[in-house]
C-alpha cells in the first residue's frame, strides 16, 4: 500500500515514508484531564486510531504515544488565565496540592480510557502523564536558557521566537507586530510570539534550578515525544486548533533544543461543532459519549458518523445525524448477520483493493464505507467471501462487524416472518402485529429495515 497523507507542514499530499523501515513513531496530542472528554475531543482519537490501523494494515509497526496533560495547562493557547487543573480542584472542592491534582487526573483519565474502549479505539503504546516527566521538561528548559533561545521574566521562562527564524512553519502564527499579545499579556516579552516554557509559582509547583513552578503545556509535549519517540519522528497529530500556537511552539522548542528536524508528517483533524458553535470543554455546550449512550445510541454509531466524513471536514453534530447513523449501523449488522461463517471464504481482491485505496488516499473513510456497502449488496459475491472480506475491513473501521453473530432462523419462524411480510405488503397492519407478537413469544424479534425484515433472537 502506498500511503499518502496531507501534510500540514508542506501543505501537500505526500507519499508516506517512515524514518525506519516498517516502523512508525506517532504522537497524538492527548487529553487535558480536568473534565470528561467531549465527543469533539473523541473525534481526534477516532482519527488517530484509524490512522494507526491503516498504518498497521500497510504492515507498519506503530509506536503510538498519547500524552495526558495533567498539569500546567493554562486556560487557552496563551500564557495567561487560570490553569485548567487548578480550576478543576476548585470546582471539585479539593485541596490545592499536587496530589489532589493527580487524583483528578487519574479519575478523568480512567473515564477517557472507558470512552476509548467503547469507541473501539486501541490503547496507545504509551500514555505518558506530564507530571511524571518534569525532569525531562527541566532538562529542555535549562538547555534552552543556556543556549540563549529562552529568557527569564518575572513570571516565567519564555522561548525567544526571534532566535528561531523559521518560527510558524505550520501556518496561522500570531503576526510579529501584534502589540496586543506582547503588551496586553506580558510587557517583558521580547516578541509577540514568545511563549512561556515554564511558569513560576512559589506556592504550588515543582522545584527547578531556574525557579519553582510548572512546565508550559507546549514544552510537555516536546519533552514527552522526545523521550518515547526520539529527536525526530514520523507523525504528529492533533485537532486543527493546535496548528497555529501549540504545534508551532513545539517545533520551535524541539528543533532549537536538538538542532534536528522535529517531525516529518503533521496531520490535523477538523472539529465537531454543535450548530454554529464550537464544542469546548470549558463551555456549557459539550456532549459526552455518556449523553449519547443514555439516549440509547451505541458509541459505534458515533464512530460510524465520524468515519462517514473525511477527517479534514468540519462536522456539525445534531440528533438527526446520530439517529441516521444509528439506523445505518443496524442495517450493516443486519446484512452481516445473514453472511455465512461456514467454509473458508476468500477476501475479494477487487473490493480489498478499493478499500485499501480509499484509506491510502489520505484516510478516505467515506469511500471505504461506501465500498463496504457495495460489497454487502453485491449479489455476485458469495456469503462466505463477503464475510472474509468484511472481517478485514473491520480491522480498521472497528464497527463491531466481527462480533455480529448469525441468527439461525428455524423454518417455522421463517414461515411466520414471510406471512407477516405479506400482511405488511397488503397493509394489513393488525395481522402483521399479531404475527410479530406470535414470533416474539417464540423467542425472535423482527427489525424492519429498508432491505427487508431482519430477524434476531430476543432470548
Ligand atoms: P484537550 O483535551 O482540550 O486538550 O483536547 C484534546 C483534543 O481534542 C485535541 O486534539 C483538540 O484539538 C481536540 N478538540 C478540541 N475541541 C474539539 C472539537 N470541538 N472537535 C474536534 N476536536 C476537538
Ligand atoms: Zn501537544
Amino acid at each position: 500500500m502506498d500511503l499518502k497523507f496531507y501534510n500540514t507542514l508542506t501543505k501537500k499530499l505526500e507519499s508516506f515514508v517512515p524514518l525506519t523501515d516498517r516502523k512508525v513513531g506517532m504522537y497524538n496530542c492527548g487529553p487535558t484531564v480536568y473534565n470528561y472528554a467531549h465527543i469533539g475531543n473523541l473525534r481526534a482519537y477516532i482519527f488517530a486510531d484509524v490512522l494507526r490501523k491503516t498504518l498497521e494494515l500497510a504492515e507498519y509497526e506503530v509506536i503510538q504515544v498519547i500524552n495526558v496533560t495533567d498539569i500546567g495547562h493554562l486556560s487557552s493557547d496563551g500564557d495567561d488565565g487560570e490553569d485548567k487543573m487548578s480550576k478543576a480542584l476548585r470546582r471539585e472542592g479539593k485541596p490545592m496540592t499536587l496530589d489532589a491534582m493527580r487524583e483528578i487526573a487519574d479519575f478523568y483519565f480512567e473515564a477517557f480510557k472507558k470512552d476509548l474502549t467503547a469507541l473501539h479505539i486501541l490503547p496507545a503504546t504509551h500514555f505518558p502523564f506530564a507530571s511524571d516527566h518534569i525532569k525531562e521538561d527541566i532538562e529542555m528548559v535549562a538547555a534552552l536558557l543556556e543556549k540563549g533561545t529562552a529568557y527569564k521574566t518575572s513570571d516565567g521562562i519564555y522561548f525567544d521566537t526571534g532566535a528561531f527564524p523559521s518560527y510558524g512553519a505550520l501556518g496561522g502564527a500570531v503576526s510579529l507586530d501584534d502589540e496586543h499579545s506582547r503588551i496586553g499579556i506580558n510587557s517583558e516579552k521580547k516578541n509577540a510570539r514568545d511563549f512561556a516554557i515554564w511558569k513560576f509559582n512559589s506556592e504550588l509547583g515543582y522545584d527547578a534550578p531556574f525557579g519553582k513552578g510548572f512546565p508550559g503545556w507546549h514544552i510537555e509535549c516536546s519533552a514527552m515525544s522526545r523521550k518515547y519517540l526520539g529527536d525526530t519522528f514520523d507523525i504528529h497529530t492533533g485537532g486543527i486548533d493546535h496548528i497555529s500556537v501549540h504545534h508551532n511552539n513545539e517545533i520551535a522548542q524541539s528543533e532549537s533544543f536538538t538542532g534536528k528536524k522535529y517531525v516529518n508528517f503533521w496531520l490535523h483533524s477538523d472539529f465537531v461543532n454543535i450548530g454554529e458553535d464550537k464544542m469546548a470543554k470549558s463551555g456549557d455546550n459539550f456532549l459526552t459519549l455518556r449523553t449519547l449512550t443514555e439516549k440509547g445510541f451505541s458509541p459505534l454509531a458515533y464512530r460510524l458518523w465520524i468515519l462517514g466524513a473525511h477527517y479534514k471536514t468540519v462536522l456539525n453534530f445534531n440528533w438527526d445525524a446520530i439517529e441516521a447513523s444509528s439506523q445505518a449501523l443496524k442495517r450493516l449488522y443486519s446484512h452481516v448477520r445473514t453472511l455465512s461463517r461456514e467454509g473458508a471464504g476468500i477476501p475479494v481482491t477487487a473490493y480489498v483493493e478499493r478499500f485499501n485505496g480509499a484509506l491510502s488516499n489520505d484516510l478516505g473513510t467515506p469511500d471505504a464505507i461506501a465500498t463496504l456497502w457495495e460489497l454487502l449488496k453485491d449479489s455476485t459475491v458469495s456469503k462466505q467471501d463477503k464475510y472474509a472480506t468484511i472481517l478485514g475491513f473491520d480491522k480498521v473501521l472497528s464497527l463491531g462487524l466481527a462480533d455480529v453473530k448469525t441468527v439461525i432462523v428455524p423454518e417455522n419462524i421463517q414461515t411466520l416472518v414471510d406471512e407477516r411480510e405479506n400482511a405488511r405488503q397488503e397493509k394489513n397492519w393488525t395481522k402483521a402485529d399479531e404475527l410479530r407478537n406470535q414470533i416474539k413469544s417464540l423467542g425472535f424479534e423482527i427489525n424492519d429495515t429498508p432491505d427487508g425484515p431482519d430477524v434476531v433472537t430476543s432470548l
